[in-house]
């Protein structure tokens, strides 16, 4: 295989983590769900042509980790897996097929299914012992999930003690139920508008608010919240029934949710029936749902099929097309961002689309308007994903129909009258003005977000507000608040409380840990997953300010723009008068040291190559790290230790030439397990 389809799959893994980790920690994508199904079909079917290289921490072979650390870790009796996609009639007949050639079943013959809903929230396991809910965890990594009890306890369709009688009755002494958390629409809606009215940051939808939502730390929220819960699976050793169907009845009986819009289906075609009519119906219900999960109805075809590494090979999910509607762009306007990129945005005459009011949509820059040709005055459709900001995906065009002439790109700022820039390469235009306060505020935004320092009550809204009082001209200027306290509490609709709680949210912030530190400062390139490495391999601040470059990109995945840019970012002086100010307010810009007894490989350097076995690559890279080693891209005569798996190529060869100690992964497990 050539050189450039290794990287892009290499390229497609590492954004698919990307999505994966903004998608299920962070739950704000930024991304539609049908991108990432593209860029993940794209890498499925790279896997499926060069099988040889697909390895074991590949995004296909294991289901996307909503692990956030910050609860108890449970490990699943049996693992939560994902489930494979269709989008078309052809693929469901190929799961139908492919199903009877697997089980020997003659290809005339018919199976049963059950298709049901497929509800657009968040899944979790539900165990209970004597008849008593004894722990609630989300999915996790597949294998460990996060024990969140207290807040599925709020949920009050989640029963939390079974009649003894059913019990024994079915003997059901042990047994666990999974299902899908999920918030109604009108929920979702009357929780954002509650938001909207505290300037509180707004949740894209309900999917996103209640994965958000049952990751709260504080009970007494969830219990505010509009959750809700569908069961769909009873994993119970005695309770004795041969299809799935009669579970789902089960269920009904033990006092659980079970959606009632299911259906027995005598085959694929039938199946298929049920769809459709659910695709165009799905604007009738009154919560989300992404699709249909079509499942084998008999318990021992299931048993005898199994799974894939990520998905049971007994079920399915038919996914629906992104809900799309019909409107008239008036206006293309420009959004200047916090790195001071221009975007193009749609201003259209609102319209009603999956669950909200749209009256703008991203046009994303001048090549994708050029491309699909959009015009001010045009009928166009737009479309979202299930969540993020709308898009327009085309225009829609009369023949007699007079157009405006194509938008032009701007020369000057619509913020801050600064003439624009436009680096070669690139197809975006720049404010390089660093005080315009479009950029001051999407700075101050970034920083905030919950990925970053976190800070509740400092979302959009707040802001600008802030910012245009003056009151805050950086990032810094948030730990100085305080000293405006009078000013804030008399703004219109803040008061004490709210104020109060702003500046505990502060407060918290200052705890967040170097790596969220580094990533809220917004240095271009360096996303969360490189903050988290650069800060792993620095102890402090100051010796990454004073690192030169090449020492930068000594670290395992961090490449050159990234070293460069950290290089520019640290070079101006404002950016280090910033930092002075928040090293004074508090916050956190020294690494953690691990603990004595865990600091086993005392900064001690390794690199790590080939195809592992024990470990996945992320998993050992996560070893060193929390074990106190760092972990570098490539070999150098400073090297500790190579780690070298199957099929080790140049590294083995290099470390051999330099010197440097080679490790097999049994070895490096010895050395840490002393
Ligand atoms: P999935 O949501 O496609 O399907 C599996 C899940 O369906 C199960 O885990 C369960 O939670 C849920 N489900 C709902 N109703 C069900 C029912 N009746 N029976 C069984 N299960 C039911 O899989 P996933 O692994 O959770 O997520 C992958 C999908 O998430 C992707 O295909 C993509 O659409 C989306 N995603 C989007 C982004 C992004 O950035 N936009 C990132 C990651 C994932």
């Amino acid at each position: 295989m050539s050189k450039e389809l290794i990287s892009r799959i290499e390229e497609l893994r590492n954004q698919i983590r990307k999505h994966d980790y903004e998608y299920y920690v962070l739950n704000k994508p930024s991304v539609s769900d049908r991108e990432y199904d593209k860029l993940y079909n794209e890498l499925e079917e790279l896997e499926n042509k060069y099988p040889k290289y697909v390895t074991s921490d590949s995004p296909t072979q294991r289901v996307g980790s909503d692990l956030t650390k910050e609860f108890s870790p449970v490990n699943h009796t049996q693992p939560m897996l994902s489930l494979s996609n269709t989008y078309s009639e052809e693929e469901v007949y190929a799961f139908d097929k492919r199903v009877k050639e697997s089980l020997d079943l003659d290809l005339n013959s018919d199976v049963e299914y059950v298709a049901e809903l497929k509800i657009d929230g968040v899944s979790v396991s539900l165990c209970y012992k004597n008849g008593r809910l004894v722990y609630g965890a989300t999915r996790g990594d597949g294998f460990t999930g996060e024990d969140v009890t207290p807040n599925i306890k709020t949920i009050k369709s989640v029963p939390l003690v079974i009649e003894n009688k059913l019990i024994e009755k079915y003997g059901l002494i042990n047994f666990e139920v999974r299902g899908e958390i999920f918030m109604t629409l009108d929920g979702f809606t009357k929780l954002n508008l509650e938001r909207e009215k505290n300037s509180e940051k707004l949740f894209a939808n309900p999917r996103n608010s209640a994965a958000g939502t049952i990751k709260l730390q504080n009970p007494a929220l969830v219990a505010s919240r509009p959750l809700d819960i569908f069961v769909y699976y009873l994993l119970a050793e005695n309770a004795g029934f041969k299809q799935h169907s009669e579970n789902l009845d089960l269920l009904k009986k033990l006092g659980f949710k079970v959606n009632s819009n299911y259906k027995l289906c005598r085959n694929i075609t039938e199946v298929l029936r049920f769809c459709k009519q659910w695709e165009t119906k799905r604007g009738e219900l009154p919560y989300e749902i992404d699709g249909v999960v079509i499942k084998i109805n008999n318990l021992n075809y299931q048993k005898r099929l199994g799974s894939i590494a990520k998905s049971p090979r007994w079920a399915v999910a038919y996914k629906f097309k992104a809900i799309q509607a019909q409107t008239k762009l008036n206006k293309i306007t420009w959004q200047v961002g916090r790195t001071g990129a221009l975007t193009p945005v749609a201003e259209l005459d609102p319209v009603f689309l999956a669950g909200s009011t749209i009256s703008r949509a991203t046009l994303h820059n001048i090549d994708e308007i050029r491309r699909k040709d959009i015009r001010e005055g045009d009928i166009v459709i737009i479309e979202k994903g299930g969540d993020v900001i709308p898009k327009v995906v085309e225009v829609v065009l009369s023949e007699a129909q007079k157009r405006f002439e194509p938008a032009e790109m701007p020369s000057y700022c619509p913020v801050c009258n600064s003439k624009l820039f436009k680096p070669e390469n690139e197809v975006a235009l720049y404010c390089e003005n660093s005080e315009c306060s479009a950029q001051v505020k999407g700075r101050i935004l970034h920083f905030a977000d919950r990925g970053a320092m976190d800070i509740e009550g400092l979302g959009e809204a707040v802001v600008n507000i802030f910012v245009d009082k003056g009151y805050l001209k950086s990032y810094a200027d948030i730990y100085y608040l305080k000293e405006r306290r009078s000013e804030l509490v008399s703004l219109e609709r803040f008061g004490e409380k709210k104020v109060d709680n702003l500046f505990s949210a502060i407060e918290r912030s200052k705890d967040r840990p170097f790596g969220k530190v580094l990533f809220a400062l917004g240095i271009r390139y360096v996303g969360s997953g490189a903050a988290q490495k650069i800060a792993s391999y620095f102890n402090s601040i100051d010796e990454l300010i004073t690192a030169d470059e090449n020492q930068i990109e000594e670290i395992y995945e961090i490449g050159p723009s990234i070293s460069r840019s950290i290089k520019k970012f640290f070079a101006d002086e404002h950016n280090i008068n910033l930092i002075e100010k928040m090293k004074k307010a508090g916050l956190n810009f020294q690494s953690e040291k691990p603990s004595v007894d865990t600091n086993i490989l005392g900064g001690k350097s390794f690199v790590v190559t080939g195809t592992l076995e024990l470990f996945t690559r992320e998993g050992i890279k996560d070893k060193i790290i929390s074990l106190g080693g760092k972990v570098l891209s490539s070999i150098s005569k400073n090297t500790d230790f190579l780690i070298a798996g199957e099929s080790a190529g140049s590294k083995l060869d290099k470390a051999e030439k330099l010197g440097v100690k080679i490790l097999s992964e049994t070895e490096f497990l010895k050395m840490i397990e002393q």
